[in-house]
């Protein structure tokens, strides 16, 4: 699978827009990588949730995200200026009740990765937790809240909520999107 940033740098990676440098080392911790974009996708329709030919639906739930964990993102993002920020949420089904803020370490204006050995430890602690990844946040500093057109491309996470965090406004945007297939949708957040 291929990781992506907002230069189109592909890189090995379990998720889109993290770099992992060494994925073998997931596989002895049971997180080598997410289950394949069309089982997961077979799965819940197979849970009645009255997917339409496209997959999605007819309409995408919303996705709640804990007020304090709202804040805790953008701060992060906000830190991280001039650069992209990036992070993981995590909680269960359609809902954010943690924040994992991890490091860019493109330290790039137009680009993130996140650090695998970062990575690894928020899973296995979200693990511990009975919790799972529901979204993966990053930053625009310049550019509007939507994925670009490599975040699209190299979005291969289907379960995960990806949020983008802009700062081209003079007041923060953020905006979700399910990203399946190429194919970019709008997901409602609501701050909980
Ligand atoms: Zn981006």
């Amino acid at each position: 699978m291929k990781s992506m940033n907002c230069t189109g740098v592909q890189k090995a990676s379990i998720f889109p827009g993290i770099k992992i440098s060494n994925p073998a080392g997931l596989k002895e911790i049971g997180l080598e990588s997410p289950v394949p974009p069309n089982q997961r996708m077979g799965k819940r329709k197979a849970a009645g949730a009255g997917a339409a030919k496209n997959n999605l639906g007819p309409k995408l739930s919303p996705f709640y995200i804990k007020e304090s964990v709202w804040n805790q993102m953008l701060q992060h993002c906000r830190s991280e200026l001039p650069f992209e920020g990036c992070g993981l949420l995590s909680g269960t089904e359609g809902y954010a009740s943690n924040s994992w803020r991890m490091k860019n370490i493109e330290a790039s204006p137009i680009s993130f990765a996140m650090d695998d050995e970062e990575v690894k430890a928020a899973f296995l602690e979200m693990e511990q937790r009975n919790e799972k990844l529901t979204a993966i946040f990053h930053s625009h500093p310049t550019s509007r809240a939507y994925p670009s057109s490599q975040d699209i491309k190299h979005a291969n996470y289907p379960e995960a909520i990806y949020i983008i965090v802009s700062f081209s406004g003079k007041v923060p945007m953020v905006k979700g999107y399910q990203i399946i297939n190429g194919r970019t949708l709008p997901v409602r957040l609501i701050r909980h």
